[in-house]
């Protein structure tokens, strides 16, 4: 062979790496619980498993653009089909975006991407994949967005701006007032993309309704998925909601049948049962809840929780306590240094979370 090995370009081979959320281990007696990955553990509706299953034409391409998806989406929530574009999980459709809009310019010019830190771990993998540079702006104590220091972040080349609501993983949601406020300050050819992938949790009163400021705000794309309150994950359905300047662009650079045809017939087949949807989502929220309200009488420090996780701040604890649930066939996710992630999942693995935080001790 001629010459020396490839190389990958040097913002690639920076890339920090994104630690899925492991298995648990198994543990004497105990029945293990994966509290890692934000699922949820109550599965897809009966009708979604079989829309998935008698989809038959493997052999055959299927629609572009699920126009069945994005027209039974449409109707749901009362948008033009014009405005909808799916993705392989809101993962691909958010790479889409990104990559219409940020990236290196011919004269070399680096956009820049603000979005708020700790926060969706592969933010910064797909911005710097795309050739811009990433501007992460801390979320305060309370794990809530600083949007003021996000506006103070903003310089002639940010082009693109992410929230994240509820905040994985601190869980806090935006109201509307604050993403409204925000929305009226930056300017108009900044695109704030709003990532509303556990909407279905929140319960906070005056939480943003992105669907709402989307049609006054041109520049506003509303991210979506089917992989927690639908429990689709391994099918990989997402989308963006907004409008034609957003759409357009990402509608010319999306890498066509990007959603099967097996993962558009569970999602519309999943749409059609929302209430039963609702009643899984309500028992997560209910779990939560009391999750959230045993660990504050434990003395424990819990942000407010809108996803369906919690947010346990351990700091230099995180990976001792991480290793201690996985003692107890329990699976969380540790961000070193900072806090523990840990998903709501069914009763019993909850009561296993709030026995260990009960009993845990900040040994140092
Ligand atoms: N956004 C947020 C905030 C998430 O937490 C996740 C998944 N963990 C995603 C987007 C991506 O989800 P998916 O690609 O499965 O739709």
């Amino acid at each position: 062979p001629i010459g020396a090995t490839v190389t990958p370009r040097p913002a690639i081979a920076a890339l920090p790496q994104y630690a899925a959320g492991r298995p648990p281990q198994p543990a004497d007696g105990l029945t293990p619980y994966k509290l890692s990955s934000n699922e949820n553990p109550y599965g897809p509706v009966d009708a979604a498993r079989q829309a998935y299953r008698s989809v038959d034409a493997l052999g055959r391409y299927p629609d572009p653009t699920a126009q069945t998806l994005r027209t039974t989406l449409a109707e749901v929530f009362d948008v033009p089909a014009e405005d909808i574009v799916t993705g392989t999980g809101s993962l691909g459709a958010l790479t889409q975006l990104i990559s219409c809009f940020a990236g290196t310019g011919p004269d070399g010019t680096v956009d820049e991407v603000i979005y708020p830190w700790r926060s969706f771990e592969a933010y910064p993998i797909v911005v710097r994949t795309a050739g811009a540079q990433d501007v992460q702006v801390l979320v305060d104590s309370e794990g809530r967005h600083d949007l003021e220091a996000m506006l103070a972040a903003i310089t002639d080349r940010t082009t693109v701006i992410l929230l994240c609501t509820p905040n994985n993983p601190t869980g806090p949601a935006l109201s509307h007032q604050e993403v409204s406020d925000f929305l009226a300050r930056v300017p108009r050819d900044i695109v704030v993309v709003i990532d509303e992938a556990y909407i279905e949790f929140i319960r906070a009163e005056g939480a943003v309704d992105a669907l709402a400021l989307y049609r006054h705000h041109p520049n506003v794309a509303v991210l979506r998925t089917f992989s927690k309150a639908h429990a689709l994950a391994s099918l990989r359905v997402g989308y963006v909601i907004s409008q034609q300047e957003i759409i357009g662009p990402m509608r010319a650079a999306a890498p066509p049948f990007s959603v099967s045809a097996a993962a558009e017939a569970a999602a519309v087949a999943s749409l059609g049962h929302l209430d039963e949807i609702q009643i899984t989502v309500q028992n997560l929220v209910y779990e939560r809840q009391r999750v959230r309200e045993a660990l504050l009488e434990a003395g424990w420090d819990v942000p407010a929780a809108e996803g369906n996780f919690v947010w346990l701040p351990l700091g230099e604890h995180s990976t001792d306590f991480a290793h201690q649930a996985g003692v107890l066939a329990l699976s969380v996710r540790a961000f070193d240094g900072e806090g523990v992630r840990v998903s709501i999942g069914e009763t019993e693995a909850n009561d296993r979370l709030i026995e260990l935080c009960r009993s845990y001790s900040l040994r140092g």
